[in-house]
């Protein structure tokens, strides 16, 4: 397996640099680089940029705005995007319901859907966790009853990203109550603004909003919105699950947070000399680049095998994404508790603002550089939760990879 890349893989890299070089704004860079939160129109904003370039939804195939790139430009693209601190994509449009609609949603749902997608002019967000579903989400019980050309939807999702900005949803619901668990559920898309929908704030522990509560009182839906065949919904989750897994590994954006710390702990002193020439921290910060490497070098030989693939676009489900899931949100929280270490005192609970969201963008105490930190700390814990927790991605590597 060659790992290397080739001149004109090269080439890409460098075009791709010069295009977030100049085309992100800096405004909305600063906000990344410094971890504040990001509102709807950043992403609106930089969703829309890439879109005009042709680079918003890669992956897509090209009759959809993709790009035809295979799996190493691809990978090249959200490294360089990664590294350049842009905003992450919102993922529930372009890289979750976007490719269930490619695959297995009618020509109409295309044509609907899509364009607008890649544009961001419809924000999506994920229904699938409910109370009591979320690592067994085949327990799930929000219940879609067919009748008169529409769906009559009860029930209560939970977890729900950003749908307090959401323009629809994507749902799981039982379609039969009779029937096995898996066998009973399908893909329904729904307009969030149709009546009976609530949505509830739940505020995390890092102060933020950015997860809710959405319930379904006698939500009608038109029966053109769901997806492909009644009852086979689990299928087309599991196809996005898979999706939702690949590009977990998020090298780019540790590789860019590393710089972020290293250059932090130079401003601050200890012992008399700046954070960054104490021993003990180099080490801290050289056992996390060690297996950043490692992790940059696996995610580069599940590059290379999709790349040997004949046909392989780098979308298919791979077992391995979920040791890029594992060790990828393994490094995000080291590096955040590397940054705790280097923000000190300032980290102390009355200096982390817990009440408003909107407290994120005040002047911090202490440096204005600290303010962030703590917050993104706490916030950092979910990356080993969503999109299937660690401990359940060690029980696909147990029984996909190692066999047992
Ligand atoms: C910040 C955030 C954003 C999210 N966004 C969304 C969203 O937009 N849409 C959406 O639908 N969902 C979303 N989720 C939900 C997410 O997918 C679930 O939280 C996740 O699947 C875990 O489910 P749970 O919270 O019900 O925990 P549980 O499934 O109850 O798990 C509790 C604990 O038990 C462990 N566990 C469970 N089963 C097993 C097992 N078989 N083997 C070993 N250990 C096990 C888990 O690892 C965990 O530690 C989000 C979650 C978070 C934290």
């Amino acid at each position: 397996m060659d790992l290397r890349f080739t001149p004109e893989e090269n080439t890409f890299r460098a075009e791709v640099r010069a295009f977030m070089r100049e085309r992100l704004p800096p405004a909305i860079r600063a906000k990344v680089v410094e971890g504040r939160h990001l509102v709807k129109e950043d992403l609106v904003t930089w969703q829309r940029i890439l879109n005009a370039r042709g680079w918003a939804v890669p992956h897509w195939p090209q009759q959809w705005g993709g790009t035809g790139w295979g799996p190493v430009e691809l990978y090249l693209f959200r490294d360089e995007m990664q590294q350049a601190q842009a905003p992450e994509p919102l993922p529930f449009g372009t890289s979750m319901v976007g490719p269930v609609i490619i695959a297995f949603g009618n020509d109409a749902q295309k044509k609907r859907f899509l364009p607008r997608i890649a544009n961001l002019d419809d924000w999506w967000c994920q229904g699938f966790s409910e109370p009591g579903a979320g690592s067994d989400l085949a327990s799930l019980k929000t219940s879609a009853k067919r009748a008169d050309g529409h769906y009559i939807v009860n029930g209560q999702k939970t977890w729900t990203t950003l749908a307090q900005y959401a323009d629809w949803i994507f749902c799981l619901v039982r379609t039969d109550p009779a029937a096995k668990k898996q066998e009973a559920i399908s893909f329904l898309l729904i307009d969030m603004k149709t009546p009976g929908i609530t949505v509830r704030p739940i505020q995390t522990i890092d102060g933020g909003h950015e997860v809710n509560e959405v319930f379904f009182d006698d939500v009608k839906v038109p029966a053109e919105n769901l997806i492909g065949q009644e009852n086979k919904g689990w299928d087309y989750a599991k196809f996005l699950l898979g999706n939702e897994r690949s590009g977990i590994a998020r090298v780019g954006i540790s590789k860019a947070r590393i710089r972020r710390l290293k250059e932090l702990a130079a401003l601050e002193q200890s012992g008399g000399k700046p954070l960054i020439a104490d021993e003990r921290f180099r080490a801290k910060i050289a056992a996390v680049e060690v297996e950043l490497k490692a992790l940059e070098m696996t995610q580069l030989r599940v590059v290379a095998a999709a790349a040997a693939e004949r046909g392989g676009n780098g979308n298919r489900p791979d077992p391995a994404s979920s040791i890029l899931k594992i060790k990828g949100s393994e490094i995000q929280q080291a590096i955040t508790e590397l940054l705790l270490e280097v923000v000190g005192p300032y980290a102390l609970p009355d200096q982390i603002p817990h009440d408003q969201s909107e407290r994120w963008n005040e002047p911090p105490i202490g440096p204005d550089w600290a303010g962030p930190l703590a917050p993104g700390y706490f916030n950092a814990r979910k990356i080993s939760i969503y999109g299937g927790s660690n401990e359940i991605q060690k029980n696909i590597i147990a029984k996909a990879i190692l066999g047992l």
